[in-house]
């Protein structure tokens, strides 16, 4: 005879991934059970999305007093109160957590604290607990990873350190220009430091569209970021407040902190998912486009599935794993459907394919683009930034990609993956209104343009 298990779900991980699949479970009435070592929220609420946020917004902050004069309005800088930076941040974060943590309860979730390992495709070993369910959701996120050689002490720092500080470093070296490095750069340049960023590839942001990179470059360097891309790091040490950096052009940088921005791994070792056959590929969990593992009942969400590693694709694959452990059937995600934001300033915003990706996957004769410039739209000009958007179309076809640059655009890439996953033709966007004058009127001024009748631009 077989045991009942106790629960429905058992969901390793309280992250963005395993806490939206406990919260969807639940209200489809299946008996969850959520298992964390550290705090529900994981790493987006913690020590990544939220609190990256908060300091952003600090620096964006200490901007505007620097310029306040250019608005007419008298103001002086005295500097930057990391310990009230820091209690800010702390406060927008403790506020969330306790929301989240009622959520939790009152869904009539279980919440289980501890260090969760699996033992079978429906068990979990919490201490000397055995938390069993018919269906197992791997939720156990990622960690910042570091260069071969490269420790992290001291000076040298992940994400997860560099949140915690409670200095501003006056000439930080960023080793990365994907998303992590090119926020914490920005915000650190803001607090008044003479940032440098080194990039292994050939430009920054080198996952966005290349115009957008270029852009960014062009903006960096006028807000004195210095940046070396192409440039590999040999070494790195660190003597009393000194850290210097040697790079494979004979090159060295020296600063006086370092942050190691190059990418998340996923935390998988240890936890029992390999002795159960979960198949895996560098530690990613590797699944079905409907995020099934290939051992039956497991399922796996998040950042520990190879893709984007962003809080809103977790919170996706949470929401749709839940849905099919209670039959529904939820279409797979598609990758390139979700939108992009980099939180510098300029912001980042993206949604589809770049224009290499839409001629390599089409072919080049198929593919048309148009860019409209923020100079062009009024509330960009009274927010005094500079930027574009981008459009990618197919010949005679639908919107497959969107990239935008500008102060504040991240709140326009609502619009913008309607656009694209709607498969939307340019003729219909063109024909709706957008109010004047936001910076959302730059999207229908690109799609103006595009069908043909630009109005704010030359034709
Ligand atoms: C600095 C930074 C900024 C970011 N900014 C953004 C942003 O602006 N927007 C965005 O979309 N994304 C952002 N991200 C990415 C986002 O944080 C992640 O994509 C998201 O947190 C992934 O969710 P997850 O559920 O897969 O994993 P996680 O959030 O990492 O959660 C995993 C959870 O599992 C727990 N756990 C692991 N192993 C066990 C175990 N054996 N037993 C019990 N519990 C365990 C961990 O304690 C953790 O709480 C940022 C990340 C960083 C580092």
């Amino acid at each position: 005879m077989t045991a009942t298990p106790q629960y429905d779900v058992v969901v390793l991980g309280a992250g963005s991934g395993g806490y939206a699949a406990a919260l969807r479970g639940a209200q489809l009435g299946l008996k969850v059970a959520l298992i964390e070592a550290d705090k529900v929220g994981g790493t987006c609420l913690h020590r990544g999305c939220i609190p990256t946020k908060a300091m952003l917004h600090s620096a964006e902050v200490a901007d505007q007093v620097r310029e306040a004069g250019k608005f007419g309005i008298g103001a002086t800088f005295d500097g930057i109160d990391m310990a009230q930076v820091g209690a800010f941040r702390q406060g927008v974060v403790d506020r969330l957590h306790k929301g989240l943590q009622g959520l939790v309860t009152s869904r009539g979730v279980t919440l289980i604290r501890g260090h969760g390992h699996v033992v079978s495709p429906a068990a979990v070993q919490v201490g000397p607990d055995l938390v069993e369910g018919a269906n197992l959701v791997l939720a156990t996120g990622s960690h910042a990873r570091s260069l071969p050689g490269v420790a992290i002490a001291g000076r040298v720092m992940t994400s997860d350190q560099a949140l915690r500080i409670d200095w501003a470093p006056r000439q930080p070296i960023v080793l990365g220009g994907g998303v992590i490095g090119l926020e914490f750069a920005s915000l650190w340049a803001s607090f008044g430091a003479r940032v440098t960023i080194v990039e292994a590839l050939e430009r920054l942001a080198p996952n966005e569209d290349v115009a957008i990179s270029k852009a960014l470059e062009r903006a960096f360097r006028r807000r004195g970021i210095a940046f070396k891309v192409g440039a590999r790091v040999e070494g790195v040490s660190e003597d009393g407040d000194v850290v210097t950096v040697t790079l494979s052009d004979g090159g060295r940088l020296e600063g006086d902190a370092l942050l190691v921005a190059v990418g998340r791994g996923p935390s998988t070792a240890g936890v029992g998912f390999e002795e159960i056959g979960v198949q895996m590929d560098r530690g990613f969990v590797l699944t079905d486009p409907e995020l099934r593992a290939n051992v039956p009942g497991v399922w796996a969400v998040g950042d520990i599935v190879p893709g984007l590693q962003l809080a809103h694709r977790g919170f996706a694959h949470g929401i749709a794993v839940a849905e099919r452990v209670a039959g529904l059937r939820p279409p797979p995600l598609i990758e390139s459907g979700i939108p992009r934001v980099t939180y510098c300033d300029p912001e980042i915003a993206s949604v589809g394919l770049t224009e290499a990706a839409a001629r390599a996957e089409h072919g080049a004769a198929a593919v048309e683009t148009v860019e409209y410039n923020l100079a062009g739209n009024g509330k960009s000009q009274v927010l005094a930034t500079q930027g574009f958007v981008k459009l990618v179309r197919l010949v005679g076809g639908p919107v497959v990609g969107m990239h935008l640059l500008g102060a504040r655009v991240g709140e326009l890439v609502g619009e913008a993956q309607l656009i694209v996953n709607w498969e939307a033709y340019p003729e219909d966007v063109a024909e709706l209104i957008h109010a004047h004058p936001t910076q959302d009127e730059a999207i229908g001024e690109a799609f103006l343009a595009l069908a043909g009748k630009p109005l704010h631009a030359h034709a």
